[in-house]
Order: C-alpha cells, then structure tokens, then sequence
C-alpha cells in the first residue's frame, strides 16, 4: 500500500466509521468508493496537517494503493474546484487526494452548500456537491431518488447513502415506500405530520433485508408530511437518514 504520489508506505486508518489510507510523509489521502464525501471538513484538516515532508519526490505515474491499477483524474466541473485534483481507481473507484487539494475541496463543497442553503435553493444535483461513482449514481436511478437528494448535505451522505432506490408513490390516502440497503437491515420510518404535529412510528422490517417496503392508511396526505428512516444493522448500530419532505 504505497502512496501514489510519494511512493511511501501509507498508514491504514479509521476516520468516521470509514477505512482509509493516510501518508503521513506528504499527507495524501486514498478514500475507499464515495468516502471523500463523508469526511468533515475538520477531519479532512487534521488528515491534511498530518504529514512531514522529509522529502518529496512526486511520481509521475500514479497507482491505487489498493489494487495498483492507473489513477485518473475525476472529470467533474461541477464538483471539483478548477485548482483541485482527486484521482480515481476506475477498478475500486477510490479516490486519492493531496493534503492541500483535500483541503480546498472540502472548503469548496461547505461553501456551495452554504451557499445554496442560505438562499434557500435546492442544490442542482447530488453531483454538484458529491463525488459519486458511475455504478453508485445508476444505482440511485430514479428521478423520486434523486430530487430527494437534492435536499441533503453532504456529511448526511454517510446514513443516506446505505438507502438505494428509494421509491415513494401515494394512490388514494394510501402511501407506498420502498428502498433497497446496501446490506440486511431493520427498518422503520418515522413520519411526522406538521399540520398536525403527530408523529407516526412503522416498523417496516423487524428482521435483517436488504428489501424495504411498507404502506400505509395512517396518514392524512394533504398534511405537511415529513418522514425519516431508521436502520439498524445486525450489531444493533441505528442510522437516520435526514428529516425530508414527502414528495407527494
Ligand atoms: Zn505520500
Ligand atoms: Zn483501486
């Protein structure tokens, strides 16, 4: 597990909840598929910092740490500050990034969405503020997933993105979720009615599935209708997605 960019051995290390590899020579960083999302930006500081610059020589070829294929650069003009290089494996779609480019990138996003939060527009896509892989982006499909996601920022990523092909359809006052986790979990949703000011709590599935589907009679759908899900992993670990609006 040699650094990319200094050929150094890096350091296998546990931030957030994710793997990942820090070289503590130049303070690049190799994040494992969509992980660079989920890092804050006070880690992605301390990750920066971590470094001591003995001495630097930059490959001209890079390889992942992993699995030593190629490196890339990431193609997205809407994500990626022009300055800011991330390289991509295209075999495990991890991402490397250098102590300062990780720094500016994660600058970069926090201000985007506090920008867009500050005026009160949604963002334009998930994209504009999340580096995804191609397969995680397909997987995500549906035009329902999607405008729901617009809404989100990017540190709530890490519970979100265990939720795929998320599905909510209403017909009469009966209303239909379905979505498919990443791994077998519990499931339930807690809507919370804000017209009303009731909250309503489903269990959806009480043991562990990867597929997810409850509907319900309980509400009223012309109220102000918000709702959350709860997962919970077989080690008993609870994750909630944000607090969103019902795309009725
Ligand atoms: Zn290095
Ligand atoms: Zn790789």
């Amino acid at each position: 597990m040699l650094c990319p960019d200094c050929g150094k051995k890096m350091e296998e290390q546990v931030i957030e909840d994710q793997a990942i590899l820090h070289c503590t020579n130049c303070g690049g960083t190799f994040f494992e598929e969509n992980g660079i999302n989920r890092i804050s930006y006070n880690d992605a500081k301390l990750l920066a910092n971590d470094k001591n610059f003995e001495q630097i020589t930059i490959l001209s070829e890079k390889h992942c740490p992993r699995d030593h294929s190629l490196l890339t650069p990431y193609e997205s003009k809407e994500t990626i500050p022009p300055d800011v290089t991330l390289l991509e494996c295209l075999r495990c779609r991890g991402i490397f990034v250098s102590a300062n480019d990780l720094i500016f990138f994660k600058k970069a996003i926090g201000a985007k969405i506090d920008y867009f939060k500050l005026w009160g527009i949604p963002l334009p896509s998930v994209r504009a503020v999340a580096v995804l892989s191609v397969l995680f982006f397909v997987a995500v499909g549906s035009f329902t997933a999607f405008s729901l996601w617009q809404q989100q920022n990017v540190s709530s990523i890490q519970a979100e993105d265990l939720v795929r092909n998320l599905y909510i359809t209403s017909s009469n006052h009966y209303l239909l979720i379905s979505f498919r986790t990443a791994v077998p979990m519990k499931s339930k949703v807690i809507f919370t009615d804000r017209t009303t000011g009731q909250t309503i709590e489903k269990e959806i599935k009480t043991e562990p599935t990867d597929y997810h589907i409850v509907t319900t009679g309980d509400l009223d759908l012309a109220d102000e209708l918000y709702y959350q899900l709860v997962l919970t992993d077989s080690k008993g670990n609870v994750t909630k997605t944000e607090v969103k609006k019902l795309p009725l």
